[in-house]
């Protein structure tokens, strides 16, 4: 019999929506340093902050995504989206020094 799943809750790459380990979760390191679990929120908000910078070009239409997340999923969640996209966005601009 094999073993698809470890399930242990407390695992730092247990997957936020059943709670297991799935057998493709890894640690992942963000282009600033941090270290999560690919099935973790703050890495879904990483990739999510670096499409929409790749894809959105200006201030403006970054505002106006920012705007369509506040309306459907909070204001919270914009504001840490945003807080991401910056983070992102900063690192990039550092190592252009
Ligand atoms: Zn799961």
């Amino acid at each position: 019999m094999r073993i698809e799943w470890e399930d242990v809750s407390d695992d730092p790459l247990a997957c936020p929506q059943c709670g297991r380990v799935h057998p493709s979760a890894r640690m992942v390191r963000l282009s600033y340093g941090a270290v999560v679990s690919s099935y973790s929120e703050a890495y879904r908000r990483y990739c999510e902050a670096n499409t929409v910078l790749k894809r959105f070009r200006s201030k403006r239409t970054r505002m106006q995504y920012l705007a369509a997340v506040a309306n459907r999923r909070g204001e919270q969640a914009a504001a840490e989206l945003r807080a991401e996209m910056l983070r992102v966005w900063q690192h990039k601009e550092e190592k252009k020094r």
